[in-house]
């Protein structure tokens, strides 16, 4: 069993996903005049929608967590928390999974009373339904496990976290340098996925992490600088 257990999402399966959250929208008979996708993990798939109800108007609003320092909780909060007219709009929040559930909640109430809409609903591709605190009106795919789902637009992003919790957390490679294959083998173990299935973003992520400073790469062997040792 992995440690972290990933899916990896393809550009197709989110076309389909997104083509089938449309078709439960409309099927619903409710069609909304305006879609906002909740940035960044929304955009790609409010777009789509657009494309798929034949939508011409779309907005963003951004989320972003705060690491509350009393509480040491994460909060979710909008960064840009921007005033448009929409009055007698129908809205469509869309984002791309539900999993805790504070972003779109935030998203939908943010909507409501500050841009006093007709109508605000709210839709994501994925609904993490045993461990959201909150619903979407609209969802493609109930998820019971929970899954890190490895969308195609953060791959580069994903694949270099991934690397680097592996660094920072497993035993045997603290204060180590490892070569590439061992690293493979590890994030096999972690993520349960073949970094072979990554393509080419697996060696743009650890050019990323060597460019920044993360990580460094003497002799064909990797070493995190920023891990502490044992
Ligand atoms: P929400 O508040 O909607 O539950 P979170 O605040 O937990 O979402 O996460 C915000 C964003 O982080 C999501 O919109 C998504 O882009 C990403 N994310 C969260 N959980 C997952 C997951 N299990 N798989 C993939 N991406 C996720």
């Amino acid at each position: 069993m992995a440690r972290v257990p990933v899916k990896l999402v393809s550009w197709d399966e989110i076309v389909e996903w997104s083509r089938g959250l449309a078709r439960k929208i409309e099927e619903s008979s409710w069609i909304p005049d305006l879609v906002v996708a909740v940035s960044r993990g929304g955009f790609v798939p409010a777009r789509l929608i657009c494309d798929f109800m034949d939508i011409n108007d779309l907005l963003a609003v951004q989320s972003q967590h705060w690491v509350e320092a009393a509480l040491a909780a994460e909060r979710a909060i909008l960064k840009y928390p921007y005033i448009v007219d929409v009055k007698d709009k129908k809205i469509l929040v869309v984002d791309d999974i539900v999993d805790t559930g504070d972003t779109l909640e935030l998203a939908k109430t943010f909507i409501e009373r500050e841009w006093k809409p007709s109508e605000v609903k709210t839709a994501a591709l994925q609904w993490i339904s045993s461990v959201a605190k909150f619903r979407p009106d609209y969802y493609y795919i109930e998820v019971k496990d929970w899954t890190w789902f490895q969308y195609p637009w953060t791959r580069l992003e994903d694949v270099s976290q991934f690397i680097m919790r592996i660094f920072r957390e497993d035993d045997r490679v603290k204060g180590r340098s490892i070569d590439e294959a061992y690293l493979k083998d590890l994030f096999k173990e972690w993520f349960g996925v073949e970094p072979g299935q990554f393509g080419f973003y697996w060696s743009e992520a650890l050019n990323r992490l060597v460019i920044k400073g993360f990580l460094t790469k003497e002799d064909g062997l990797y070493r995190c600088i920023k891990c502490g040792s044992r």
